[in-house]
């Protein structure tokens, strides 16, 4: 799940990507409703935390400009007391709010919550045969028994789920499992790879993750692709 913050205030933003990071997010930040708009208009985010108050405008005007478009869900953030703000922000199609000063566990709580609601750009689970993904909690099940997959390869997973048979580019993957901010070594993706299909082949899986050379990865059948040399 890729996540857009937008803050102002510096260690409270950093305080809350950590959070959102370690709840499974890939984050982008943004200090102001300029810096969001770029952000927003570079990338395809599966959720919008934002705040209201910000240096170069309202966090309101901008959710009423994503709302005239197709834009992400937005969770507000608001100081306390700001009923006011609450209420045009709900009125203004926020998908929720969180009064500061936020709890990281209530944070993610919301986040999965909004994410769970149908209309959510992202669907509640992506299967293929018995390989299934929760999107909001990011539980990945085979047979509903759990996998053991770290953030990323939960990322690549739920990439490859998305265009199942279909191959998808390294770039797209690159793009949808870390942040613009995240420092990756050159391997750091193939690593990833490599660890989701040793996990889905300890498992018995009937899939496994194919790799198309110079182009990137698809999920496959897992007899087929044990047969290409
Ligand atoms: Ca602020």
């Amino acid at each position: 799940m890729r996540l857009l913050l937008v803050e102002d205030h510096p260690p409270l933003a950093e305080a809350l990507a950590a959070g959102l990071a370690r709840g499974g997010f890939a984050v982008d930040c943004a200090g102001s409703a300029a810096e969001a708009r770029r952000s927003a208009a570079g990338a395809a985010y599966d959720l919008v935390v934002l705040d209201i108050g910000l240096p170069d405008g309202s966090g309101l005007a901008l959710l009423a400009e994503w709302r005239r478009g197709d834009g992400p869900p937005v969770l507000l953030l608001t100081a306390r007391g700001e009923l006011h703000d609450r209420v045009a922000g709900l009125d203004t199609g926020a998908d929720d709010y969180l009064v500061k000063p936020v709890e990281i566990p209530e944070l993610l709580a919301r986040c999965r919550a909004v994410l769970r609601r149908p209309g959510a750009r992202t669907g509640p689970a992506l299967s293929e045969g018995p390989l299934m993904l929760d999107t909001a909690t990011r539980n990945a099940t085979l047979h509903g028994e759990r996998l053991p997959l770290a953030r990323r390869e939960i990322g690549v997973l739920g990439q490859l789920l998305r265009r199942s048979g279909r191959v998808v580019p390294r770039a797209q993957l690159e793009q949808a499992v870390y942040g613009f901010d995240e420092v990756v070594g050159p391997n750091a993706l193939e690593a990833a790879v490599s660890r989701l299909r040793k996990v889905l082949e300890a498992a018995d899986a009937p899939l496994t993750v194919v790799t198309v050379r110079g182009v990137g990865w698809m999920l496959a059948p897992a007899g087929e692709a044990g047969k290409r040399p």
